[in-house]
């Protein structure tokens, strides 16, 4: 299996209610190493512009009004199938949907306010990480 590089987001309502250590620690669990992490307050036009792809969805607005809500923790994950075994770590976008264990399960309020984004395939992980982190900010 190949070692890769994965974008992940801590998301408000994560942050809000102090849970960044406890999300951290399921990574961790996973096997997956944080290799850059900062914490940053998400403005209006990165918001539209990192979630461009779902602009013509009906929830556009809502997803950019809570992304800029409250400060994120934006970080790089790596290891071994990292962007797969992340996802699996996150569980279904619906947290009712998501499997026992996973972060969304165990933490998520909504299907909006769902706790952490992961990047979803290796082109997509490699622009995320291009969008918020320079080359020298990735420390493997
Ligand atoms: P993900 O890859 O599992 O994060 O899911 P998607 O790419 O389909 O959606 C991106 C993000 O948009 C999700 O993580 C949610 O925060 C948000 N989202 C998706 N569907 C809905 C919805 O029906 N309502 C609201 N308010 N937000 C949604």
């Amino acid at each position: 299996m190949a070692i890769e590089r994965t974008f992940s987001i801590i998301k408000p309502d994560a942050t809000r209610r102090n849970l960044t250590g406890k999300v951290v620690a399921k990574f961790e669990d996973a096997g997956l190493r944080v290799i850059a992490s900062k914490r940053i307050q998400m403005s209006r036009e990165q918001a539209e512009g990192f979630y461009a792809v779902h602009k013509e969805r009906p929830f556009f607005g809502e997803l950019v009004d809570f992304m800029i809500s409250e400060p994120v923790i934006v970080q790089v994950l790596e290891g071994e199938n990292a962007i797969a075994k992340n996802r699996e770590v996150m569980g279904a976008t619906n947290p009712a949907d998501a499997d026992a264990g996973t972060i969304r399960k165990e933490f998520a309020l909504s299907i909006g306010e769902n706790t952490v984004h992961g990047s979803d395939a290796a082109n997509t992980a490699a622009e995320e990480i291009k969008f918020f982190f320079a080359d020298a900010e990735l420390v493997g």
